[in-house]
């Protein structure tokens, strides 16, 4: 397992990150499969999209099914039928966005389950421990996320912790030639906080390191600042993954600060509300512009729903609640992501990364 920088164009990158289940060429864009499903997109859709990996929540599949069930069907692998790299999160975005439901302490956090009120409790250890015995390509290490606004106390508090819980997840690692383990760096919008952050990390030689705690309740010129300032402190021969954004412009811009590799559910999300995304923008296919209008969804994209369905069709199946609806603008949402990177990545390759950008960041 390695990555291989292939290209760099300013600070963008091409690189080729080599897993146990496969080749994940960046940058990339992971598909958001949180309870082992990226949803109303089955396993072959994504392979003929070409993604590469998906994510999963460890949270999600700790509640439902439970470790039990995954290891008895032969891993998460097996369990979802998707036979490419998986990343699962490590849970602590989730566990953090309980609050009221969740106590945290120095040696992990106890929580309470949003299904059926059962209390659980993560640690650094249990948490890659979950991840290794599922058997993921790259596991998350646990960290503390807080919501922006936060005050500097409790940013500092959020990068203590996450350290001294990065360097347990770091000697609970275990499986280490199946399962990557990525370190996680927080500091909210303190410049301060996210380079300390990053020099307490960068000492474990983790094969991987992620920018947590952006896209989480700050406008949207400062997650710009802080992820290019964020991808800066990091090293540059390791892989580099920006947490939960995923429209194109921050995808965008977020390639333009350096960063490898992105999560969101934005896609799906978007999908099932009727929003298509485009390079040029979005489009809300319920609008009643649209229940007459015999052209594809986006005129520019090769997917196979835009290359087979009108904009009245999908109209008229979202109007009538039909489930195809979801599943159509879902898959065409996530191929505009997956080919945006397929193409920022020759474009890299060629060195004409800025050009494409220009041609892209004008939304
Ligand atoms: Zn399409």
């Amino acid at each position: 397992m390695s990555f291989h920088l292939e290209a760099t164009d300013g600070p963008a990158r091409a690189g080729t990150l080599t897993l146990a289940h496969g080749v994940v060429q960046t940058p990339a864009f992971m598909p958001v499969g949180t309870a082992a499903t990226v949803k109303a997109l089955a396993p072959r859709d994504l392979i003929e999209m070409g993604a590469q990996i998906v994510l999963a929540n460890t949270y999600h599949l700790w509640l439902r099914p439970g470790l039990e069930t995954i290891v008895a069907a032969g891993g998460l692998h097996k369990f979802m039928a998707w036979e490419r790299p998986i990343l699962t999160d490590s849970g602590g975005f989730q566990v953090f966005s309980l609050e009221s439901r969740r106590e945290l302490d120095d040696d992990g956090v106890t929580f309470r389950s949003h299904l059926d009120g059962s209390t659980h409790r993560f640690t650094p250890e249990n948490v890659v421990a979950f991840q290794e015995t599922v058997g993921v390509d790259i596991a998350m290490a646990l960290d503390v996320c807080v919501r922006l606004p936060a005050d500097e106390a409790t940013l500092r508090d959020s990068v203590r912790r996450t350290t001294e819980w990065a360097k347990r997840c770091a000697e609970a690692w275990k499986a280490r030639d199946k399962t990557l383990l990525f370190g996680i760096t927080q500091g909210g919008l303190d410049q301060t906080l996210r380079t300390q952050s990053a020099n307490e990390l960068i000492p474990l030689d983790l094969p991987g390191y992620a920018i947590g705690g952006l896209s989480v309740g700050e406008s949207r010129d400062a997650t710009e600042s802080m992820m290019r300032f964020a991808a800066a402190t990091l090293p540059p021969q390791k892989p580099r993954y920006l947490m939960g954004v995923g429209t194109v412009r921050d995808v965008i811009l977020a390639v333009d600060s350096g960063v490898d590799m992105f999560d969101c559910v934005y896609p799906t999300r978007c999908g099932r509300n009727g929003r298509a995304m485009t390079r040029k923008g979005e489009l809300h296919i319920k609008n009643a512009a649209f229940t007459r209008d015999f052209s594809p969804l986006d005129p520019d994209c090769d997917c196979q729903v835009c290359t087979t369905y009108t904009r009245a069709y999908l109209s008229h199946l979202f109007r009538a609640g039909e489930m195809l609806a979801a599943q159509l603008l879902s898959y065409h949402n996530v191929y505009v992501l997956v080919r945006l990177m397929r193409d920022a990545r020759s474009a890299i390759i060629r060195h004409e990364w800025d050009q494409f950008k220009d041609s892209l960041v004008t939304l």
